[in-house]
């Protein structure tokens, strides 16, 4: 992430007349996820002060005696689940979709969408059969590649991101994904925004079930049209369209926030 792989602290380190800045220069603009991260880097950076008269030596900061103990990392390992737990149920089950949608969506963060990675690792595949996407017949079909980053389920998205008119860069994680889904858009049009992320790695899920048990292929842009008329639908069904038709919410989501 880093513009160089290597640098120095004097490099990135600025001193100032009261306080020190660090001049990170990143390669790729950071997604939401990770920008709540360097957030929490800078504040760290921010407590740490140079003391000249000592020299440079590696510290295992969670020990009282600077040195490492399995005891200590579990310490913080635990510490930082406690924190991170309550966020869940907003980012999943906060969301308004049908709840088999809000359990997938649970289920592929959880690494338990049966892939043919995830079957192969539990010696659920037998050997001989392909661990390859049935799509691209190039990667392994691992949940993030299916539902991300495979070129047919880019396209998808790609769609998708034009209808909304955002330029969005796709995390390499489910869930990365799934922080920076919930927290990408404004308020007006979250609600809708939403249920458009769950319920696509959804439609990308149903269409890959199609190919490899009924052995139809999925035309693109009738996944992404079925996505949009879908949430449309679970919109209507929760009062949220006040009389507007679905055309046009085809045509601008927009036009159903305001
Ligand atoms: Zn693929």
């Amino acid at each position: 992430m880093a513009w160089k792989r290597k640098n120095w602290i004097a490099t990135i380190l600025s001193i100032g007349a009261r306080q020190l800045g660090w001049y990170l220069h990143l390669a790729l603009p950071l997604s939401n996820f990770n920008f709540s991260k360097m957030q929490e880097l800078n504040v760290l950076l921010s407590k740490f002060r140079l003391v000249d008269s000592v020299g440079d030596h590696l510290t295992w900061a969670a020990s009282p005696i600077d040195s490492y103990s399995i005891a200590d990392a579990v310490k913080i390992l635990v510490q930082s689940s406690k924190i991170e737990a309550p966020m869940w149920p907003k980012v999943i089950w906060g969301n308004i979709v049908p709840s088999k949608i809000m359990v997938f969506h649970w289920l592929a963060i959880k690494n338990s969408i049966p892939v043919k990675d995830v079957l192969a690792k539990r010696k659920i595949l037998p050997s001989n059969v392909s661990t390859l996407c049935v799509w691209c017949m190039v990667e392994v079909e691992t949940i993030e590649h299916l539902l991300l980053h495979c070129k047919w389920s880019s396209c998808i998205w790609a769609d998708l991101f034009r209808w909304w008119n955002i330029r969005w860069i796709m995390p390499r994680s489910i869930i990365e994904f799934s922080f920076d889904w919930y927290y990408g858009m404004g308020i007006k049009a979250s609600k809708f925004w939403k249920m458009i992320g769950p319920a696509t790695i959804w439609a990308i899920w149903t269409a890959r079930n199609d190919v490899i048990f009924n052995g139809k292929l999925a035309c693109r842009s009738n996944v992404v049209r079925n996505t949009k008329l879908k949430v449309f639908l679970w919109a209507s069904n929760l009062k949220l369209v006040h009389g507007l038709q679905a055309y046009v919410w085809e045509q601008n989501p927009f036009l159903l926030c305001i």
